[in-house]
């Protein structure tokens, strides 16, 4: 997807929240479009620099949550970690490193979603639950750990 569109995209569902795409809130949303996986306040904050106060950022994380353009993910580790939601960013799923908390995102293959969602199905029906998503993460050591 191009920044513009996703820009309009969420310019669209803030206004529906009666909040603005502020400067501050495009850097979050370009920065984590950018990301290979989720990322914290802190770390947000380390990539894009001291322009946007971090009171500021905090209350634009809140706000880009609210509206759902943004979804919290949570590890282990206790650290929030920020995303663009689903209907953003499309479906996937995370690796998460057990030694240094990185979390990555990993989009699988069609041929291996498709495995997964039958799989999801099967399981479902043997505990009476109608699935309607899955979100699953790895959890294991990272190449950089290893
Ligand atoms: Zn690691
Ligand atoms: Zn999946």
């Amino acid at each position: 997807m191009t920044t513009t569109s996703l820009d309009r995209k969420i310019d669209t569902r803030l206004k529906e929240h009666d909040a603005r795409y502020t400067r501050g809130r495009r850097l979050v949303v370009t920065t984590l479009a950018g990301s290979d996986g989720p990322k914290s306040a802190g770390e947000l904050h380390a990539d894009i620099g001291s322009t946007i106060p971090l009171s500021s950022l905090y209350r634009s994380l809140a706000v880009l949550e609210e509206s759902g353009v943004l979804v919290p993910h949570f590890t282990k580790l206790g650290v929030a970690r920020y995303e663009l939601a689903e209907w953003l960013q499309g479906h996937h799923h995370h690796l998460v490193c057990l030694h240094c908390g990185a979390v990555e995102d990993l989009a699988l293959p069609q041929s291996y979603e498709e495995r997964v969602r039958e799989l999801v199905e099967e399981i479902g029906s043997t505990v009476s639950f109608t699935p309607v998503n899955h979100a699953f993460e790895i959890e294991g050591i990272c190449s950089r750990c290893a």
